[in-house]
């Protein structure tokens, strides 16, 4: 059986005020402590594969129709994309995008509250060590960097549970 999860990135208006409050207190806590501003929280929500594959669909029949001049107007609109989504094995807390998006975290809107803090700080870690270009070419290196990050996430959480 696969132990593979979809999620799709949704807008932050539909996360638990609490989470977002807690996401942005803590980011800005982070960006202090790293010197790193300008990040961006965006929010994920685990979807069905059935619907992850639907939008994937869709987001083709859009950019098809659109290639015809089937939209009002007639011209082609190429800016529609298909919502940014990830698999994953096993699921996640929080995620970096690979390539794309060096300024945003991903967050999992359907974490606990409690674990919001360390999930941001966890992942800002890893944009600090992409944006001085570090890259964990081992699985070695990979694992220290997972652990670097973990520290971190920590380190924040206790932070600011003071107050
Ligand atoms: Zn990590």
């Amino acid at each position: 059986m696969s132990s593979k999860r979809y999620y799709q990135e949704i807008p932050a208006g539909e996360v638990d005020p609490g989470k977002r409050l807690a996401a942005e207190r803590a980011l800005a806590h982070v960006e202090g402590r790293l010197g790193l501003p300008h990040i961006v929280i965006r929010w994920v929500r685990e979807i069905s594969e059935t619907t992850f594959n639907l939008a994937d669909s869709l987001a083709e029949v859009d950019k098809a129709s659109q290639a015809l001049g089937m939209v009002a107007g007639g011209r082609p609109d190429y800016s529609v994309k298909k919502p940014t989504a990830f698999i994953d094995e096993g699921g996640f807390g929080g995620k970096v995008h690979p390539i794309s998006r060096q300024d945003a975290i991903y967050v999992n809107a359907d974490q606990p509250e409690s674990r919001i803090c360390f999930i941001v700080g966890h992942e800002c870690k890893h944009l600090a060590d992409h944006r001085v270009g570090y890259r964990p070419y081992t699985p070695e290196k990979a694992k220290a960097m997972e652990g670097r990050a973990d520290n971190f996430g920590r380190e924040v959480e206790g932070e600011l549970r003071g107050g």
